[in-house]
């Protein structure tokens, strides 16, 4: 793909990029380019010369069916003759009805609350918890526990239980951290152990942490399934059955952070389901609208909903965004949970993800590869190499191979769009192994190592 001087040049000086050291961009011959796109369609990133890039992550794994597709496309322009927006408290509307009646039969929980980003989910979860056990008259249990490597975000509330430490570190004074109990991450195996054991003994550990400390707990919050910030880390289903139980035990709220991995990524609609648990709260976002349009959703239990009902205006939650239930995200999250129920999550997993692995093959048995791993649609690889700044390395690569991949430290790893075809996929895994090769024959000598930095993800 080319790069455009004229907006490259204007977006340097105009905008500033997320999650990025902007100087990594300035610099004559930067190891990270700024790439320019000028239209999508389908798997595709079109620059302003004709060059195209395979969207291999998704764009931040939010996009599910590929760039521009038409039926959200349809519901958009209809939704845009009808009614763009209005204000949610004291007014309501048709797409806002329908996606949380669809949301509810779809996760078994109730009253889907609104924000616009995965962060304020995390916010608005958190929060709801909190104040649930104030109702409740239980205000000492205010406090929360995270996973080691988990992410939730990076506003501030959400910070506290992200297990980040590049992420967090500069602000550490503004947040009031949550605990942190070790990982089910299967890699974490011992020699002899399985992934479930792992499973059972980071379990344990959360057990001890409950005896001594459910009383100042509101809730625990986690990534079912695949921690994936942290890179990719997969974990048995066993982690979340202990977890609910044990959360069951010390009336600890467990709130489920799917907004990466629901929405089919994992092989089922949401990655709880695959330990057969209903958690008490569930965060939405990324795929909700299939990557078109900034959206996310909580929904709770009764339990929950009926602790805010009240004569008392305070005991309410008294939370609002500007754009909350907004009609156009609500009409394309309408049309894509409308895809996805076609596509069937299991299917696509069953079938394109297990084609996919296979043409990954040549990855997963590269020598210089630990830890090759699935979940579903999720794909993901450790490299062992001595280059201190491998994921820049490779992304650069990759890039030059015409697919966008970006590697978290040492770990490659592709989250296409669900709809990917055979076609796509060779090139893809070719792309990647290629991209591979190329950044580890950059290696000047020193020991291999797995152990990476988290440089933006
Ligand atoms: C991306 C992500 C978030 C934050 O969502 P934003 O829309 O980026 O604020 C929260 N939790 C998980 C698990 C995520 O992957």
């Amino acid at each position: 793909m080319s790069r455009n001087t004229e907006w490259h040049d204007r977006s340097l000086a105009a905008v500033w990029h997320p999650c990025t050291q902007m100087k990594a961009h300035a610099a004559e011959g930067a190891q990270l380019p700024l790439v320019p796109v000028a239209r999508a369609e389908g798997l595709w990133l079109y620059d302003h010369d004709g060059g195209r890039l395979l969207d291999g992550i998704s764009s931040w794994w939010v996009n599910l069916f590929g760039h521009g597709h038409p039926a959200i496309r349809d519901a958009l322009i209809d939704q845009l003759h009808r009614l763009d927006h209005v204000m949610l408290a004291g007014f309501t509307h048709a797409p806002v009805v329908e996606l949380s009646e669809r949301l509810s039969a779809l996760t078994g929980l109730g009253h889907a609350f609104y924000g616009s980003d995965g962060a304020s989910a995390t916010e608005i979860a958190l929060k709801m918890s909190a104040h649930f056990w104030r109702n409740q008259g239980r205000p000492a249990k205010n406090r929360f526990i995270g996973l080691a490597g988990g992410y939730h975000g990076e506003t501030v509330g959400a910070l506290a239980v992200t297990d980040i430490a590049l992420f967090r570190e500069s602000y550490a004074p503004l947040v009031r951290l949550a605990a942190t109990v070790p990982s089910p991450d299967a890699r974490l195996a011992q020699p002899g152990e399985t992934a479930e054991d792992v499973a059972n003994r980071a379990a344990d550990a959360l057990a001890d942490w409950l005896a001594e400390h459910a009383d100042e707990t509101a809730a625990l919050i986690l990534e079912p399934l695949v921690q994936c910030a942290t890179g990719m880390a997969m974990h048995h289903p066993r982690y979340l059955q202990r977890v609910r139980a044990l959360c069951d035990a010390h009336e600890v709220h467990l709130v489920a952070d799917e907004i990466a991995v629901g929405f089919g990524r994992t092989g089922s609609w949401f990655a709880h389901q695959q330990a057969g648990i209903r958690p008490d709260f569930i965060c939405l976002s990324k795929g909700l609208t299939g990557g078109t349009l900034p959206l996310s959703a909580v929904l709770t239990t009764d339990a929950v909903y009926a602790a805010f009902y009240d004569d008392q205006v305070a005991r309410g939650f008294l939370h609002s965004h500007s754009y909350t239930g907004n009609p156009l995200a609500c009409r394309a999250a309408l049309a894509a949970t409308e895809l996805l129920a076609q596509l069937d999550p299991v299917k696509v997993s069953e079938v394109s993800g297990a084609r996919l692995w296979r043409q990954f093959e040549g990855l997963s048995q590269h020598p210089r590869v630990r830890f090759a791993r699935r979940q579903g649609m999720i794909f993901a690889w450790d490299v062992a190499t001595s280059l201190p700044d491998f994921a820049r390395r490779f992304a650069r690569h990759a890039l030059a191979q015409g697919v966008l991949l970006r590697p978290i430290g040492n770990t490659v790893y592709a989250m296409p769009p669900l709809v990917i075809s055979e076609t796509e996929g060779e090139f893809l895994a070719q792309a990647a192994l290629a991209a591979l090769n190329a950044t580890l024959a950059e290696e000047t000598g020193g020991a291999p190592s797995t152990l990476g930095v988290v440089d933006g993800v």
